[in-house]
């Protein structure tokens, strides 16, 4: 029925709830097949800090030798303090801050993914001032659908990310005109939560016509940065444990054409982090509803912001019982607003106060985007290697 062993359950219940649990083996061997399929092509992974920044969980991926991908100014410090080489380090996002600019540049980080003209010019002015030269990867927009919910696709053109392509002429104009700018490569990123590895071909397809473009410009382009997005199976987390790096990079591989001396990069994020995390929940009450029955957790949107947000499935099993009896129940948190769900009109076994409710896959996108609404207290987070 479930994945937990019986003793573990047992240390669960012995445990205040809700929290965070983390399957570190489960962690390493994903970070193991990682690094076997990427290495095959020599191709260069950035983990997305934004799944998960726990410290424990960054210790562990920063033993993999993995780079870093960062969005804010503090990621970039997370990172550096974890002992992320900085050379490593890639920071993308459509705001970046003067603050956040100048934190990245103390750091001598890979590079800037650039998503404006604007933006070009504010880290050219603070590299000059101090006296640096900013490496620079300017983020295209490649118009690819990533057939995923349409809060987590970035790379089409009425997204707020990247440049498109009508503004190139005159992005490269501006560049030869900055001083304390380096133009190293090329970065996209099209969605999140991609399961469907056609995208993936497509975005492959767009980034060789880009390539040709600077390439009859006689652009040197020596790091092509393909972005993340790699999705997971949320549906079977105990089937698919670890997702099909092979076929992904592979894919790239097959698909991308690769200039001389370029180096691929990739950012990962819920493709590492997802399936070893679980949030662990106890049942406060079953009401009846109309059509359902209510099962109300002692977690809400404030641990698991997915479903609220996104209407993102995640598998809710029972762990303390498998009754043979079926019953119909919305499962919902203790938050006051409607959107406080989830899962509705699920089947699961007669369920009953105090049991243990698991909501699976929940290491990417889960503990990180938690928040104190209502006033209530962040959880804690333990982790099988110490637990
Ligand atoms: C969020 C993000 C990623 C990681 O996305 P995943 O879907 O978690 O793999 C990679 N690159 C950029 C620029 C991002 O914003």
């Amino acid at each position: 029925m479930t994945s937990f062993p019986k003793d573990l359950i047992h240390k669960f219940t012995l445990t205040p709830t809700p929290f965070y649990y983390y399957n570190m083996e489960l962690l390493d061997h994903t970070l193991q097949n990682l690094r076997l399929e990427s290495d095959r092509y020599s191709f260069e992974v950035h983990y997305a800090l934004k799944a998960n920044a726990n410290s424990h969980i960054l210790k562990h991926i920063n033993d993999f030798d993995l780079g870093a991908d960062c969005v804010s100014g503090n990621e970039v410090t997370r990172a550096v303090e974890t002992g992320f080489n900085s050379e490593k380090i890639v920071f993308a996002g459509v705001g970046k801050s003067d603050e956040e600019i100048k934190t990245a540049l103390a750091n001598n980080i890979h590079s800037f993914n650039c998503e404006s003209m604007q933006e070009l010019e504010v880290i050219d002015q603070l590299a000059g001032g101090m006296n640096k030269i900013a490496p620079v990867a300017l983020r295209l927009n490649p118009n690819v659908s990533a057939n995923t919910h349409k809060y987590i696709t970035t790379g089409l053109e009425e997204n707020k990310f990247g440049i498109n392509q009508w503004e190139l002429e005159s992005i490269i104009e501006k560049l030869n005109s900055l001083h304390h700018i380096r133009l190293i490569g090329l970065h996209f990123h099209i969605g999140s939560q991609i399961t469907d590895l056609s995208a993936f071909k497509s975005l492959c397809i767009k980034i060789n016509e880009f390539q040709q473009w600077f390439s009859q410009r006689h652009i040197a382009i020596p790091h092509l940065n393909v972005g993340g997005g790699l999705g997971i199976d949320y549906h079977d987390p105990d089937g698919h444990s670890i997702v099909d790096f092979a076929s992904y990079f592979r894919l790239f591989h097959e698909f991308l054409v690769v200039y001389p001396g370029q180096k691929v990069h990739f950012e990962l994020g819920r493709a590492i982090t997802a399936q070893c995390g679980s949030l662990i929940s106890k049942v406060l009450y079953i009401k009846k509803g109309v059509n359902t029955h209510f099962m109300i957790l002692d977690a809400g949107m404030t641990e698991l912001i997915r479903p609220a947000l996104y209407q993102a499935y995640h598998k809710i099993e029972n762990i303390t019982q498998g009754s043979a009896d079926i019953q119909r129940y919305d499962v919902v948190g203790p938050i006051c607003e409607s959107s406080d769900c989830f899962g509705k009109s699920i089947l699961m076994p007669l369920t009953s106060r105090g049991n243990l409710i698991a909501i699976r896959s929940t290491g990417a996108y889960g503990e990180v985007m938690s928040s104190n609404y209502n006033l209530r207290e962040k959880v804690k987070a333990y982790y099988s290697d110490e637990f």
